[in-house]
């Protein structure tokens, strides 16, 4: 056990961690299942185009979200973009910048340009407010995302976009299974899409899904992610390839099957966190509404540097060193980074104030009540007394300049 700023191994200590810890482990469930599934698939030579298990995994996805339609797709990314040719969505997109970087390729790469709103920093969602200031004769949509699984102010954007006359959608890739006042992440707008990837609470390997109560969106989705062929089979416009597989489909059942055991074990990394830095000063964990359900899928920190006296990137360093890989979700937000430096239309000063202060750290089923009491260890030797472990850091790296 680590005692002291003496014993942290950026200063040369021992290693907390020998097996490196990750954010975002893939939760794999019943592998015994998972290969069923598959040879199911093999067995009766059935690999993809809508095959039974993407019909599985569509009806169950679609129950979870409590809406009519869902329409299972290769990624999140692709179903962002059929979203776009769906809707016939042109000109401009609003949507926060923080968020991850494929909220806004996928508009960008349809030929659209993204317009970032900025959020409020209760929440780390867009500020309904200001995405009223933004909107021109341009804009064609609202993009929002619902951050770290917590949901937007859903029912002010459906306002704002009703009153513009403007398609409103959300990037729910980590709110899969979280409800608003009561009601689920999935109904919410014109619709949703969720993401499958290895890293999200329920993986496909790579997967995403569109879900909607909207059914002449879902047949329009369904025919453009499958060459624009229609239920007979015939060609009516021009689509894409954006389907998922049959072999995707069985990990995410088989992941679906092990969500509610993911989500008691994110809650309780989650308590067993919030314990560990109660009393720690200018160290707060992100917290969720209790009358709401979350998949508790990200464990974020902010860290307050005037109170540490440590930045956030520099604590993401000692527990580097320990081998611990925090990730910092999501910063630089979008319009800080070279594609979208030139996109911006009205300062985005909350974005940046909470870009630079987050930390998502490990969680997830494969991360141990006594992983996260020496992660805990950690951060409050390092944030405990963070005025010396920066200067520290900063002789040392005088010395090596
Ligand atoms: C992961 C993620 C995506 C992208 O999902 P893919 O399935 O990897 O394409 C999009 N938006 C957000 C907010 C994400 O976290």
């Amino acid at each position: 056990m680590k005692r002291g700023v003496d014993d942290l191994a950026l200063f040369g200590g021992p290693e907390a961690f020998m097996q490196t810890l990750y954010v975002g482990r893939p939760n794999i469930g019943d592998r015994a299942r998972f290969f069923d599934r598959l040879d199911w698939a093999l067995d009766n030579q059935w690999l993809t185009n809508g095959g039974p298990l993407v019909r599985e995994f569509e009806e169950r996805v679609a129950e979870v979200a409590g809406v009519r339609n869902c329409i299972a797709t290769c990624n999140a990314t692709a179903a962002l973009q059929l979203l776009v040719r769906a809707a016939d969505l042109s000109g401009e997109v609003i949507m926060p910048s923080l968020t991850f970087a494929a909220t806004a390729h996928a508009v960008r790469w349809l030929g659209l340009d993204p317009v970032f709103c900025d959020i409020d920093p209760a929440t780390g969602c867009m500020d309904p407010k200001l995405v009223q200031e933004l909107v021109t004769p341009r804009t064609t949509a609202i993009f929002g995302v619902h951050l770290w699984g917590r949901p937007c102010a859903v029912d002010e954007l459906e306002k704002v976009a009703a009153d513009n006359g403007l398609k409103l959608f959300f990037d729910a890739a980590h709110a899969l299974g979280c409800t608003h006042d009561g009601r689920r992440v999935g109904g919410f707008g014109n619709a949703e899409v969720f993401s499958f990837h290895a890293t999200k609470v329920v993986n496909a390997f790579e997967g995403g899904a569109i879900v909607t109560d909207d059914d002449g969106l879902a047949r329009r989705v369904r025919a453009l992610h499958n060459f624009g062929f229609s239920h007979e089979g015939v060609p009516e416009e021009a689509g894409t390839n954006a389907k998922m597989s049959e072999a995707a489909a069985a990990m995410g059942l088989t992941s679906l099957d092990a969500f509610e055991t993911a989500i008691a074990r994110n809650l309780e990394n989650y308590e067993c966190y919030r314990a560990e830095f109660a009393e720690l000063a200018g160290v707060t964990v992100v917290g969720f509404d209790k009358r709401q359900r979350n998949n508790y899928q990200y464990v974020i920190v902010e860290i307050d540097e005037q109170v540490t006296g440590i930045h956030r990137d520099l604590l993401l360093e000692v527990l580097r060193a320990e081998n611990v890989v925090g990730q910092r979700y999501f910063s630089p937000a979008c319009h800080q980074r070279p594609p979208y430096r030139d996109a911006v239309r009205a300062p985005l000063p909350h974005t940046e104030w909470l870009a630079d202060r987050v930390l998502a750290l490990p969680t997830g089923t494969t991360v141990s009540r006594e992983d996260i009491r020496r992660v805990s260890d950690i951060v409050q030797i390092a944030a405990g007394n963070g005025a010396q472990v920066t200067s520290r850091w900063l002789q040392r790296e005088q010395r090596t300049a």
